[in-house]
């Protein structure tokens, strides 16, 4: 995955005058209704490829938002038609490691965007998602249709899958199932799924080289939904281990990234290495590292060690309550 996204400016993706005039302006986090709508369709009816398209080589870029400290990433730009471009308050991103790690304080509640998840999933599976348990993987439907039927290779499907979801975040497992015509595509991380799923909802599975590719916009784009959860409890228990692992591997991660990049900003002399000074940039917020402990994840931060203040000691005399008590 490219990284050079903060070397640059977030492009505007789409001209506000090329929207579909149905789609209310842009003011912040109040897409549900028409994402809803414009997505899945009231009544099961056939889902339209999008005519936008998220390029992860050409839009991402930093934005105001990045600059002001945002925390949300822009449901826009994930569906390929953000008119705000550099302007825009959220972030024109895909979620990176520093991303998962943030937002992971936040994920039992809210997903990548800021919405705020519910407590059961949809019946059709659809929609944000539960905050009752994490969930990584995908169910990708309607993979003929978004072939306009064409007969491929299994490995082909599978190839055309791994190239559109494996920009969007590094993947754990990827099977397409021929007999059922659908896929599932797990992830790392929970915010990269998040984020694929509005990503590659409608959108098609040909490729420019396909004699169809001209008149993709009339046919049937991709379905994507939460899976289920495996009912094998063997295979939960070990999900749950994985995830378990997961949060350890990308914190050590984090943190072996956090040392290099003190270690060079104390040689190029950027900060001086001063104690009583207050400690430089840290990773884990406190909420964050409360929530990993009761998640028992330990996290054996150096600059924690720093901070931590020293015990209050008991006062030598012990004072009355209160001037009213005597
Ligand atoms: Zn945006």
């Amino acid at each position: 995955m490219s990284t050079s996204w903060k070397d640059r400016s977030a492009k505007v993706q789409v001209k506000e005058t090329d929207l579909p005039s149905s789609i209310p302006p842009q003011t912040g986090l109040v897409f549900n209704i028409w994402y809803n709508k414009w997505s899945q369709g009231q009544s099961g009816q056939t889902r339209f490829v999008s005519p936008f398209r998220l390029d992860t080589n050409v839009h991402p870029g930093i934005t105001l938002g990045d600059r002001q400290g945002a925390e949300f990433f822009c449901l826009y730009f994930a569906k390929g038609m953000c008119c705000l471009g550099k302007k825009c308050r959220y972030m024109h991103h895909v979620p990176e490691d520093e991303d998962a790690l943030r937002l992971a304080a936040k994920t039992d509640v809210l997903d990548c965007f800021g919405r705020e998840k519910f407590a059961f999933y949809r019946d059709d599976m659809g929609g944000v998602g539960s905050f009752r348990k994490r969930n990584r993987t995908l169910y990708v439907g309607g993979i003929n249709a978004a072939l306009a039927n064409r007969s491929l290779k299994s490995v082909q499907i599978e190839t055309r899958l791994r190239v559109l979801f494996s920009n969007l975040g590094e993947l754990d497992k990827l099977r397409f199932v021929e007999s059922k015509n659908c896929a599932f595509i797990k992830f790392k991380r929970q915010c990269n799924a998040e984020f694929a799923k509005e990503v590659i909802s409608n959108q098609t599975l040909l490729i420019p080289s396909d004699k169809q590719w001209g008149d993709r916009l009339q046919m049937t784009g991709l379905m994507v939904k939460w899976a289920n959860d495996d009912p094998d409890p063997r295979a939960q228990k070990a999900e749950e281990e994985e995830q378990k692992q997961e949060s350890i591997n990308l914190m050590t991660h984090l943190l072996e990234k956090h040392k290099k990049e003190l270690r060079s900003e104390l040689s190029t002399g950027l900060i001086d290495n001063n104690p009583t000074k207050k400690s430089p940039s840290r990773i884990f917020s406190n909420e964050l590292l409360e929530k990993l402990r009761k998640r028992k994840v330990c996290v054996n931060e150096k600059s924690e060690k720093r901070q931590r203040i020293a015990p209050q000691k008991k006062p030598l005399v012990d004072y009355p309550s209160s001037p009213e008590d005597e």
